[in-house]
Parts: C-alpha cells; structure tokens; sequence
C-alpha cells in the first residue's frame, strides 16, 4: 500500500477553545511517516497544523483548506542532559506523567496540561515562572521539522537561529514541527510550597507581585474585577516554589515524586444557550473565591494539578459561556505604563461584566523570537463572553490604550484582532516575514487566523 493510501481524512467544523469562529476543513490525521505525502496532497488553500485545539481563538483552523493533526509520537528523557526528545503532537499531560516520578518538570507550564508540545512552541507559551525563566522557547534546543517542500530540518539556537525563532512563536506557519527537545527541571519531589496571601485593593496586589517576584519561581494573582469603590482589584496572590524533600510530612515522604491528574467533573452537554454566567452569580462566585482565600498563609503544599492546572478539574467548562463562546482578552504592557494597566482594570470594573476567570501576571524580559507575546512588564488575561454586547467597543478602546504605550496582544488568544492592531503590536513583523518567505514561498502555511492579521 502506497504511503498516499495510508491518508484518513474527514470533513469537520472546527472552532478554538473560545467557541467562535467556527470554520470547516477537511481533517487529515497523520504521522510522521505520512506527513511528506500529507503536505503534497494540500489544496490551494494550503494547510495548518493542530495540536489539541487549546488555542482560543482562530489560529488551528484553515476554513476551505486541510488542517493537519499529528499523532502523539515518543517521549524519550535524557536524564545526563536533563532534556526531553517529545513527538510534537505529545501532550504536557502525558509528558508530565512520565518526567514527574522520575524527578524532573516541564520549565514552562500554561494553564492548562491539555497541550501538545508542538502548539506551545507554536505559541511560545508562557506560565508563572515566566518573570525568571521566560517563554517555552527559551528551554527549546532543537526542533526537527517538516518544510512546506516536504525537506526534513534540524533547527536550534545555534542552527538557522533565524528559522528556530520565527518557528518559536510563528504559530504553525513556517513549517510542521515533528518532534521537540527542551530543557527540563530537576525537582525533589511533586508537591509545590505555595504562599498565599488576600489582598483588599489593586494597589495592595501589584505592589506585593512586585516585592515577591525574586523570591519565587511562580507568581500568579487572581483579581476581583465585580468588587466595587476601593476594593475594585481586590485579588488573591499565590506565589509557589518546587518543595525539597524536607518540607514533606512523613506519609508524602514514601513516595515524594507521586504524580496524579484526573478530571474530577464534566460540564454536561447541554447548557442553556446563552450560559450559566450571569452578574448575580458570578459576584457571588467571587466574593466566595476571595473569602475563601486566608489573609495570608505560608508554605501550604499543594499537588502540580491544584497549582498549575485547576482548570482541568472540570472538564468542557469552556460551554458556561453559553452557544456563542466566549474570548480571552490577554495583552501586555511595559513596567512604565503601570498606569495604562491600572486605567483597563478599573474601565472593565466599572462596566460590571460577569467575569471570574481574571489573572495578573508579571513578565521578565522578552526572547528573540520576532512574534513571541512575552516582554518586561505586566499582563493581564480576562474571560468574557461575547453574549456581552459591550464587548467590542470596550475591547477597541482597550486595544488602542495597549498599542499607545507599546503593549501588545497574545496570538494564542487572540479572536478578532484586525490586521492593523497586531502589525502595531509586533513591529518586528517584516523580519519573521522574510525568513517565511525563504521557508514557504508558495505560502503552503496559512490559516484562518494568519489570513485575518494578515500574516500570509
Ligand atoms: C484553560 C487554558 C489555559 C491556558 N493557559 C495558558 C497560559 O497560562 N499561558 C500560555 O501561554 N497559554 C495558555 N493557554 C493557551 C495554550 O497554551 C496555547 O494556545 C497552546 O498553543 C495550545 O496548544 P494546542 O496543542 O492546543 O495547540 P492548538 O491550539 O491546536 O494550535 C496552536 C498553534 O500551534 C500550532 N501547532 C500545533 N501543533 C503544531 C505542530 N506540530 N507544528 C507546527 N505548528 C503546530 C497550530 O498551527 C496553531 O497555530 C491556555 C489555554 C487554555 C485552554
């Protein structure tokens, strides 16, 4: 049988985590054996990429084209090296069940575990750490991957650092990553050492992420955005490090690596169609989630699930939202437009939209990839369904405010974005282009998100 035979594809509408845009393609499941041949039999429309669909938005769909998904390939540790060798289409899930018991974790987490490796290069994903130990491209020391030409190439820091940084962060659009190798960290045991404190203002949570962020690896701050007169940003602060074998309690101390991640509940299919999520009940959600912090307690451990991943514990919660989806605002600002941040952050208070998910991050400084989100400052991410019809001239105004002080939008998040907002935001956009252009002439790459920001 002939490699093009081996080809399964079906015809499916696909959307991002978000629920909007929805666009249909024909769905090719294929393996590295099958690539070359999956490449080759692309339409005009071209193809791109998808990992696990994590992405809010756009960006792993390709309406009228081929969207290519990889299966989960090998997960091989090097322990000497302290690196992993991961098939592209592997999730952080299964790569954190085998590095955990044997001592070692991912240097960059999301939110969720529910990614292939291949989408958080694509991404360049950052986590809590990212304020000392940057972006997933930081730890990446080679990438194998599929050209547009079918070509097979190893790419690093150190080999055709021009393509290894347009591909961190380029979003699946310079070529097909078949397997990655990064760094990994050491740690003693599973459980995180986690500070939390629960702070009544705005200014009482930044001024605290600031004084904290060196003597902590994590750093995260959950705010308040329905609390109202002072308390507008009230929040809760959870800074965490890896914990040593020491701070374990005798029980822990039998198996100090012992890693488990399961789902504990699972959104039912049917929602109402506009959603759960009101003001009523998300005012009441947030009071409770802030009273329910202690004002400040120390060195509480916790599992890697309950820290970094607390999302998972339910599954599907994307559909409280509702039939129409729902977007993450996610932007950036550098340190000397503290006040830009502050000014968003009280307008979103002030328009008493139902939020909960609203999540305060510091970032250290940027790397060099052209198109990677992360640079020195603030970010902030906020879910808000699009039911909201305020939405769009709030968010306009927002991105205006962003761009004026030289922040800048996450790909990964981004829905709606124009073309002329996103050129603005990455000014370093026509030297990601160029390395594009020696890569994929024929503009094979292409996406529905790519088309709308005018990447390809
Ligand atoms: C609950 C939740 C929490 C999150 N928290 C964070 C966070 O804290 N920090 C953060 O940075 N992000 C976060 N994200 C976003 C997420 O990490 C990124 O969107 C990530 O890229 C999703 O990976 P995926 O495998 O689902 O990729 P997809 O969404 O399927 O694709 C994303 C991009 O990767 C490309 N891609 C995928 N596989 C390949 C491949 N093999 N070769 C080339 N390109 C490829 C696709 O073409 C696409 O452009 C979160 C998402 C969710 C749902």
């Amino acid at each position: 049988m002939g490699a093009r035979d081996q080809l399964e594809s079906h015809r499916a509408e696909l959307t991002g985590f978000g629920l909007t845009n929805p666009s249909g393609a024909v769905v090719v499941d294929i393996d590295d054996e099958v690539a070359a041949t999956a490449i080759k039999d692309l339409p005009a429309r071209g193809g791109i990429a998808r990992g696990l669909g994590r992405s809010y938005g756009d960006p792993a769909q390709n309406g009228g084209g081929h969207v290519l998904r990889l299966a989960p390939g090998s997960i091989v540790v090097d322990e000497q090296a302290c690196t992993a060798t991961v098939g592209a289409g592997v999730s952080l899930d299964d790569v954190l069940r085998v590095i955990v018991p044997r001592g070692f974790f991912v240097p960059v987490t999301p939110g969720t575990r529910y990614v292939t490796i291949g989408g958080a290069v694509a991404s360049d994903i950052h986590g809590k750490n990212h304020h000392l130990d940057g972006s997933f491209g930081n730890h990446v020391t080679n990438i194998r991957m599929m050209l547009a030409d079918t070509t097979v190439v190893d790419v690093g820091p150190d080999d055709d650092p021009e393509l290894f940084w347009a591909t961190v962060g380029g979003m699946g659009l310079t070529g097909l990553m078949l397997e990655v190798t990064f760094r990994l960290l050491p740690i003693e045991t599973s459980r995180i050492s986690v500070d939390t404190y629960r702070l009544d203002s705005l200014d009482d949570v930044m001024t605290e992420m600031v004084a904290s962020e060196s003597d902590f690896r994590y750093s995260v701050a959950w705010l308040d955005l329905l609390a109202t007169g002072r308390r507008v940003g009230r929040g809760v602060l959870t800074n965490g490090a890896h914990a040593v074998t020491d701070q374990l309690d005798p029980a822990a101390s039998n198996d100090p690596l012992g890693y488990a991640a399961d789902q504990i509940a699972v959104m039912p299919p049917l929602v109402p169609p506009h959603g759960v999520i009101n003001k009523l009940t998300v005012k009441a959600f947030n009071e409770m989630w802030f009273r329910k912090a202690p004002r400040q307690r120390t060195g509480e451990l916790q599992s890697i699930p309950t820290y970094f991943h607390p999302l998972d514990l339910v599954g599907n919660w994307n559909r409280v939202y509702g039939a129409e989806g729902f977007v993450q605002y996610q932007f950036h600002v550098p340190d000397d437009a503290v006040d830009t941040m502050v000014s968003i952050i009280h307008r979103l208070a002030a328009a008493q939209l139902p939020i909960f998910m609203t999540v305060l991050k510091r970032f250290g400084p940027g790397n060099p990839a052209p198109l990677s989100f992360p640079q020195s400052g603030w970010q902030l991410a906020v879910d808000i369904g699009v039911a909201h019809r305020r939405i769009g001239t709030l968010l306009g105004e927002f991105d205006r405010m962003v761009l004026a002080v030289g922040g800048r939008h996450y790909l990964a998040k981004d829905a709606s974005m124009s073309a002329e907002t996103f050129r603005r935001g990455y000014p370093r956009l026509a030297e990601w282009q160029a390395v594009r252009e020696r890569v994929d002439p024929a503009g094979v790459w292409a996406s529905d998100q790519s088309r709308r920001l005018g990447l390809t």
